[in-house]
């Protein structure tokens, strides 16, 4: 038995009880069919059904809503202590599910193990790191002025809606949810439609760990019902969203009348610019890393190589030699470097960009082609020849697909990389200091790195700028979002009030 058959069968195993049952809504800690019936949960390694899946819509959100509405308070003040221990035992529970919560992430979404066996680790480093900070999400400032004592205090803001995406599934939806529970919140999960099976894990983790029923609730269903229905939603007070930039407009204007505090974690189309006197082997392997790991289904992934003039063909023919060497394949097999693309939709797209490239005039330099008829896969992709204005450029495509555009001098290079309307993450590789101070002041993104790949740091603020996002994620970031300030202040003595009607 070869290993990856070895991982079907315990897959297997793990999808036996979704095939008999279908995934159920979680509502107040109990299993609830939606309301508008069920939907089909395809794998794209095959095509094949994995299982029915409850169809949510307004009616088990309100349901959602006012049981994540109940449980506040007492939630809410629960003392820190025995929070962060009912954190720290869902990030333990995670850990002892690491081997189904992979193996399931990645027949859902086509994820490779190679990258997914560290998502449920990464999962509980989410839930570890935030109950760390309970016990003082809730502190604030002292600020003594002439006549009053200030204090600062922080409440969490109320029951909130978490929105997630299909790409990595498990770790953004801990990356969200953890922090919210951390602060005192209660929570509404709508998941990514493609990718229901590790939501529906996380919340039975969290309640055999203790969470009270009502504090985590999960409703599956599409954006435009269950969605839509959770950002109008009166009780809920913050919605915290990760997708396309298009949907994030979306979620503004659904949540304007209930005047919702949105959290918005969008698209990119990040620039990773390498300069000739940078180290040119670790600044390959990055560029190779950042674009077709997770099959680049990655915000942060650095899909425009911006490379100087004079390193430009030497750099592009070591490209091409390693992306043609890239193993595609079953992504339950260890060696996998890139699977299937998540959907038929998604798949469409992303292989609509191969004629797009020759039509604008770039060059196909590896991959522009499927890979068998089973599922959705597709060779690791470069096109080169390629300017800023064409639509490979511009467009966040999503896939394992790499857009070379050359410069020549330093202002040229930060003006590609700023005439984009996403502004997420960027990566520069030089070894002149004085230019990436230079560099980095200037480039419009909420996240660089320089001479790094991205390496996320959980105390530090994760977002984007532009039409990437609004807001940050991260170590104390977190809580400003899922809590509000309250200023409370105590007079100090007999200062003086002014008397109005006392003649
Ligand atoms: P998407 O916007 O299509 O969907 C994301 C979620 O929003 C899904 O759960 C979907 O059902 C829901 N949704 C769709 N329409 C809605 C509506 N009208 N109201 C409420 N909810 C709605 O995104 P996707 O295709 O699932 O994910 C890929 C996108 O996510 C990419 O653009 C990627 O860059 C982005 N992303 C960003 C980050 C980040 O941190 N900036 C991280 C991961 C993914």
């Amino acid at each position: 038995m070869t290993v990856l058959d070895d991982n079907i069968a315990k897959l297997n195993g793990y999808l036996q009880r979704f095939r008999d049952t279908g995934i159920l809504n979680r509502i107040a800690g109990a299993d609830v069919p939606g309301a508008a019936g069920v939907f089909e949960n395809i794998t794209p390694v095959d095509r094949s059904v994995i299982c029915e899946v409850a169809h949510g819509d307004a009616t088990d959100i309100d349901a959602a809503a006012r049981a994540a509405h109940a449980a506040f308070t007492d939630w809410r003040d629960m003392p820190a202590l025995e929070r962060k221990k009912i954190l720290i035992r869902v990030a333990e529970g995670i850990e002892a599910r690491a081997e189904e919560i992979a193996l399931c992430e990645c027949w859902d979404t086509g994820q490779t193990l190679k990258f997914m066996s560290k998502a449920a680790l990464r999962g509980a480093e989410n839930f570890r790191y935030f109950a760390d900070q309970v016990v003082r999400a809730r502190d604030g400032q002292h600020l003594k002025s002439p006549t009053l004592m200030n204090v600062t205090t922080r409440v969490p803001i109320g029951p909130v809606g978490v929105i997630t995406p299909w790409n990595t599934p498990f770790m953004l939806s801990t990356w969200k949810i953890a922090p919210a529970l951390a602060a005192g919140c209660t929570v509404v999960h709508k998941p990514a439609e493609a990718s229901p099976l590790t939501a529906r894990l996380l919340v039975e983790i969290a309640e055999e760990a203790g969470l009270p029923p009502g504090v985590l609730n999960t409703v599956n269903g599409f954006g435009e019902g269950a969605g839509k229905a959770l950002c109008e939603h009166p009780l809920i007070k913050a919605i915290a969203f990760v997708g396309e930039s298009r949907t994030g407009s979306l979620i503004v204007k659904q949540g304007a009348d209930t005047l919702k505090r949105n959290h918005l974690e969008l698209g990119g189309k990040n620039p990773v610019i390498v300069f000739e006197d940078a180290d040119l082997d670790r600044a390959l392997d990055a560029v190779i890393f950042m674009i077709y790991s997770i099959n680049g289904e990655r915000c942060t992934s650095s899909s425009r190589l911006l490379v100087q003039d004079s390193i430009r063909e030497e750099f592009e023919d070591k490209l091409i030699a390693r992306v043609n060497s890239i193993k595609v394949g079953h992504p339950l097999d260890p060696s996998t470097e890139i699977g299937p693309l998540v959907t038929e939709e998604h798949f469409k797209k992303v292989t609509s960009y191969f004629d797009i490239a020759t039509e604008d005039g770039a060059t196909v330099a590896a991959g522009g082609k499927t890979v068998g008829d089973e599922g959705y896969f597709v060779r690791p992709t470069l096109f080169t020849n390629a300017s800023n204005q064409m639509r490979i450029a511009q467009e966040e495509i999503f896939g394992p697909v790499l857009t070379s555009i050359p410069f020549k001098t330093e202002e040229e290079a930060l003006q590609i990389a700023n005439d984009i309307p996403y502004g997420l993450t960027g990566y520069l590789w030089t070894n002149d200091l004085t230019r990436a101070l230079r560099f980095t002041d200037r480039l419009e993104a909420g996240m660089i790195w320089v001479n790094s790949e991205n390496v996320r740091h959980l105390p530090t603020p994760f977002g984007g700028v532009k039409a990437s996002g609004i807001g940050r994620d991260g170590g104390d970031w977190s809580f400003e979002f899922y809590m509000e300030q309250k200023h409370v202040g105590f007079a100090t003595g007999q200062h003086k009030i002014t008397r109005l009607g006392a003649g």
